[in-house]
């Protein structure tokens, strides 16, 4: 089953992602996560990714795409995947189709986690990510046991600098200007499921395995 998550930064999408992956078997490839792994060991795509990141700009498409191609075709995606944060552009979706239609394959499903930007802005002033394993929280919602502290690791747990309100604005902003026409791109190839984002984490959860089947 090879499934793409869409939605604005904030709906809880690499969440859902996340949970998608564990049920059904299938690796979780969030391109946001391979970027913030480059950043933190220092290398040159970290480097040159952190600059778009830290202005809530995109990462151009050319540093995205084989990035993506050279991992759906590893051993273990195999019996699909599920991947967060890609494409972003029509441009990312045409690429991945292609590479995809190398393999002889397509995606399956492209999943909208639908939340309202008021609602995006709140969530994000809340959420805080691990400085050491990239755990991600929400102080209201999804809390560490003990305040500040990752309960997966222990390290540190902080705003990060995408997720300050400036930055979420801009990347509110870019959102819809180059990643939601993805929703009628895929919404024409016929593989469009929209689930509303608002509910609570498991509803959400539950919504999506009745579109992919249990
Ligand atoms: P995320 O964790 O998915 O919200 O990604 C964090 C940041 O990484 C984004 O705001 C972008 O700057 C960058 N990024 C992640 N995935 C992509 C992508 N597919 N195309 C361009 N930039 C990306």
């Amino acid at each position: 089953m090879k499934i793409i998550m869409l939605g604005a930064p904030g709906a809880g999408k690499g969440t859902q992602a996340k949970q998608i992956a564990d049920k059904y078997q299938i690796p979780h490839i969030s391109t946001g996560d391979i970027f913030r792994a480059n950043i933190k060991e220092g290398t040159e795509l970290g480097t040159k990714a952190k600059e778009y990141m830290d202005q809530g700009l995109l990462v151009p498409d050319e540093l995205v795409v084989e990035l993506v191609a050279d991992r759906i075709v590893k051993e273990d995606c195999k019996n699909g995947f599920v991947l967060d944060g890609f494409p972003r552009t029509i441009p990312q979706a045409e690429a991945l189709d292609e590479a995809l239609a190398k393999m002889g394959g397509k995606m399956d499903y492209a999943i909208d986690v639908d939340v309202s930007d008021e609602n995006i802005v709140n969530r994000m002033g809340g959420r805080r990510a691990c400085l050491g394993c990239g755990a991600t929280y929400h102080i209201v919602n999804i809390p560490t046991k003990v305040e500040g502290i990752c309960d997966k690791c222990g390290s540190e747990v902080v705003l990060r600098d995408d997720d300050k309100p400036e930055t979420v604005q801009k990347r509110l902003t870019v959102y819809h200007e180059q990643t939601q026409p993805l929703i009628d791109y895929y919404s024409q190839q016929g593989i469009l499921k929209s689930v509303d984002g608002t509910r609570p984490m498991e509803d959400v959860f539950a919504d999506i395995v009745g579109i992919l089947g249990a």
